[in-house]
C-alpha cells in the first residue's frame, strides 16, 4: 500500500515536469518553517529557566525580553516561510494539473476513433478536468504538511533527549497511540472497507446523475424516486457501508484518537508526579519545573500535527483515486502510426481473413471475413442486426484495429499507412454524424479547410441542402443551434453528406440511415447518396433491401461471418438468408401498400 502511495506521488511529480523543482523548494521551505515554529517553544523553555533561576527577583531576568522577540521573530518567519512554500507548491500543483490536462488531451488525440464511442468526449473532458483538480490538494497542501510533520517528529525526537527523555516519551506516547488508531481506521483490512465505501459513494453519484437525466420520464409517468431502483439501491448500499465504516470501524479508534491528541498532557502529568520526588532529592527542582513547563506547552502542538496527517492521508487517497481516473484516459489505446508509412495505390479495399473481438467481449464480432471491393464498386453489407456490418465498416478507417487478418486499402495494410493519409482516402458518414455548433459553412468545410465558399456551396447543393439554406436566416453562415435554428435528423444527415462530398475521398464508407419519417427528406437523402457515391469505391451498411438491389456486390453478414456474397440477382435466386430476407422485405412492402390503400 505504501509502495503504491509513493509511486502515486512519483507519478504526479513526473507530470510536474520542470516545475517539480518548485515542489521540492516548497517542501524545503515548509520544513524550515516547521523548524522555525518550534523556536518559540524553546524560547519558552529558556525564559522559564532564566525566570526560575532568578526567582523571586524577576527584574534580574533581563534576557526574557530577548527570548520574547526571538520567539516572535521565529514565529513570524515561520509563517512567512510557510506561505512562501505554499506559493511554490501551488504554482507547481497548478502546472501539474495543467500538464495532466494537456497530456491527457494529447493522448486521446491518438486514440482510435472507436474508443470515443465508448467514452463520450464530454465524459473524458470531465474526468480529466475533475481528476486534475483533485491532485491539486495533495501537491499544493498535503505534501508540504506531510514533510512539515515529519520534520516536526524528528525535532520532537531530538528534543526528547535534549531535555528530559522520560517526559518526552510521555508526550510521544500520545502521538504513537494516535498513529495506531489512525492505522486501525485506515490501514490493513480496513483499507478494503474504506475502498468499498468510496466505491459505493461513486456508484451513488453516478446513479444520481442517471436519475437527474431521467427526470422527464419520472414526471411523465408520475413515478417517484423509488421507481429508480438503481438509485435507491445505490443510496441504501452507501448508507449501509457508511454506517458500517463509521460505527464498527471508526467509533472506538476515533474516540481514542481525539482523546489522546487533545489531552496529550494527561500522560505528562503522572510521569511528572512520578519524577518530581527524584528531582527534589537531587536538588534540581528548578530544572525539573522548566522541563515540565516546556513539555506541557509542547504537547499542545502534537494534536495539530496529527490532525495534519489525517488531512494529508485523505488528500493522498483523493489523489490516488484521481490518478486512477486519469489513467483510464491515459491508458486509452494508441493508434500506432507506422515508422515508414506505405503509400496506397488506388482505392481497392480488401478484407483478408479478418477477425475482430471487442475489448471485454467473449465472442468475436467478426470472424474470418474476406472480401474485396474493386475501385469504383459499391458493396452493400446486409444481414440481421448485430451481424457485424458496422464493425466491418469501422475497421476500414481504423476505428479499431483487426485482431487477426488484415484490412488493405490500395494494396496497403491500413496499419502501415500514415493515419492522415488513410483519413484522406476514406470519407465516412455514420448515422450519428455530429455537427459542430458553428456555421453550416464551417461544418462542411471541416472536411477540407482550404475549400472556398463556392466549393462548399457546390457540395451543399450536391447534397440536396438547397432547401435548408433557403430557410435559414443567414444561409450557410447561420450558426447551427442559435437564432432558433433547428435541423431535423434528415437535414443534419444531408449536411453531413455535404461534408463527405466536399472531402472528395476516393473511398466512401457509409451507413445508410434508417428510414426518416418524412418521405421528402428520404428522397433527398437518396439523391445526396447518389451524388456522394458516384465514381467512388463504396462500402455501404444497408438497412433496407430496396437500396442494395443495384449494388455491385452484396455481402450477407450473420453472427460475424460472411454467409453469402453475390449480386442481388444471384442471392435472391439462391435459397439462403438473403433470399429469405428479400421475401420478408417484399411481404412487408406489399403489406404497407395494402394498408395504405
Ligand atoms: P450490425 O451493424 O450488423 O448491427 P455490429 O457490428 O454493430 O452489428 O455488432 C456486431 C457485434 O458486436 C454485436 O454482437 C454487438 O453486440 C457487438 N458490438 C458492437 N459494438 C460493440 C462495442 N462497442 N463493444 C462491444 N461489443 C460491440
Amino acid at each position: 500500500m505504501k509502495q503504491k502511495k509513493q509511486s502515486d506521488i512519483a507519478t504526479l511529480l513526473d507530470y510536474a515536469g520542470s516545475h517539480r523543482r518548485l515542489t521540492f523548494l516548497g517542501l524545503g521551505l515548509s520544513a524550515v518553517s516547521m523548524v522555525c515554529s518550534m523556536v518559540p517553544y524553546l524560547c519558552v523553555w529558556l525564559a522559564t529557566r532564566d525566570l526560575i533561576a532568578v526567582a523571586p527577583n524577576w527584574a534580574q531576568a533581563q534576557s526574557v525580553a530577548r527570548y520574547g522577540w526571538l520567539a516572535f521573530g521565529a514565529a513570524f518567519g515561520g509563517i512567512a516561510l510557510y506561505f512562501l512554500g505554499l506559493m511554490c507548491t501551488h504554482l507547481a500543483a497548478f502546472r501539474t494539473a495543467a500538464n495532466i490536462r494537456k497530456r491527457g488531451v494529447a493522448h486521446v488525440m491518438d486514440a482510435p476513433l472507436g474508443w470515443f464511442d465508448a467514452n463520450a468526449s464530454g465524459l473524458i473532458r470531465g474526468r480529466l478536468d475533475a481528476a486534475a483538480a483533485d491532485t491539486e490538494t495533495l501537491l499544493a497542501h498535503n505534501l508540504a504538511d506531510i514533510v512539515g510533520t515529519i520534520v516536526l517528529f524528528v525535532a520532537m525526537l531530538a528534543l526528547l533527549f535534549v531535555f528530559d527523555w522520560r517526559m518526552g516519551c510521555a508526550c510521544l506516547l500520545a502521538a504513537v497511540i494516535s498513529i495506531l488508531t489512525m492505522f486501525a481506521m485506515m490501514g490493513g483490512k480496513n483499507a478494503q472497507i474504506m475502498a468499498e465505501y468510496q466505491a459505493a459513494q461513486d456508484r451513488m453519484t453516478k446513479a444520481g446523475t442517471e436519475y437527474v437525466r431521467g427526470i422527464p420520464v419520472v414526471k411523465i409517468f408520475q413515478q417517484t424516486v423509488y421507481s429508480f431502483k438503481a438509485f435507491q439501491q445505490a443510496i441504501e448500499e452507501y448508507s449501509a457501508k457508511a454506517e458500517h465504516y463509521q460505527a464498527d470501524v471508526c467509533r472506538t479508534p476515533q474516540s481514542i484518537n481525539l482523546t489522546v491528541t487533545e489531552g496529550a498532557f494527561v500522560f505528562l502529568v503522572p510521569v511528572a508526579l512520578f519524577l518530581a520526588p527524584g528531582a527534589l532529592a537531587a536538588g534540581d527542582l528548578a530544572g525539573f519545573i522548566t522541563n515540565f513547563a516546556f513539555y506541557a506547552v509542547f504537547s499542545a502542538i502534537i494534536s495539530t500535527a496529527l490532525a495534519r496527517i489525517m488531512f494529508a492521508s485523505s488528500g493522498i487517497m483523493l489523489a490516488s483515486t484521481a490518478l486512477g481516473r486519469i489513467s483510464t484516459v491515459m491508458d486509452a489505446p494508441e493508434l500506432k502510426a507506422p515508422e515508414r508509412p506505405k503509400t496506397p495505390q488506388g482505392s481497392r479495399v480488401e478484407f483478408q481473413d479478418v477477425s475482430f473481438t471487442y475489448d471485454g467481449a467473449e465472442t468475436p464480432a467478426l470472424s474470418h471475413v474476406s472480401f474485396t471491393v474493386e475501385p469504383g464498386q459499391t458493396v452493400a453489407l446486409v444481414g440481421p442486426s448485430g451481424g457485424g456490418k458496422t464493425t466491418a465498416a469501422s475497421l476500414i478507417p481504423r476505428f479499431w484495429d483487426v485482431s487477426s487478418g488484415a484490412v488493405t486499402v490500395g494494396g496497403v495494410d491500413v496499419r502501415d499507412m500514415d493515419p492522415h493519409a488513410l483519413m484522406e482516402q476514406v470519407a465516412f458518414v455514420f448515422q450519428n454524424s455530429r455537427l459542430f455548433k458553428t456555421s453550416i459553412l464551417e461544418n462542411v468545410r471541416a472536411a477540407r479547410p482550404e475549400a472556398t465558399r463556392e466549393q462548399v456551396l457546390a457540395a451543399l447543393m450536391a447534397a440536396q441542402c438547397g432547401d435548408i439554406l433557403e430557410k435559414l436566416p443567414k444561409g450557410m453562415d447561420t450558426v447551427i443551434g442559435t437564432e432558433g435554428t433547428y435541423l431535423s435528423g434528415g437535414e443534419q444527415q444531408r449536411v453531413a453528406l455535404a461534408r463527405a462530398i466536399l472531402k472528395d475521398a476516393p473511398i466512401v464508407v457509409l451507413d445508410e440511415a434508417t428510414a426518416f419519417a418524412d418521405p421528402e427528406n428520404e428522397a433527398l437523402i437518396q439523391k445526396a447518396f447518389a451524388q456522394l457515391t458516384k465514381g467512388r469505391t463504396v462500402i455501404m451498411i444497408a438497412h433496407r433491401l430496396s437500396t442494395v438491389v443495384g449494388a455491385d456486390k452484396i455481402l450477407v453478414l450473420d453472427q460475424g461471418r460472411v454467409v453469402e456474397q453475390g449480386t442481388h440477382g444471384e442471392l435472391a435466386a439462391a435459397s439462403g438468408l438473403y433470399a429469405k430476407m428479400w421475401a420478408d422485405y417484399n411481404r412487408a412492402v406489399q403489406w404497407k401498400i395494402i394498408s395504405e390503400q
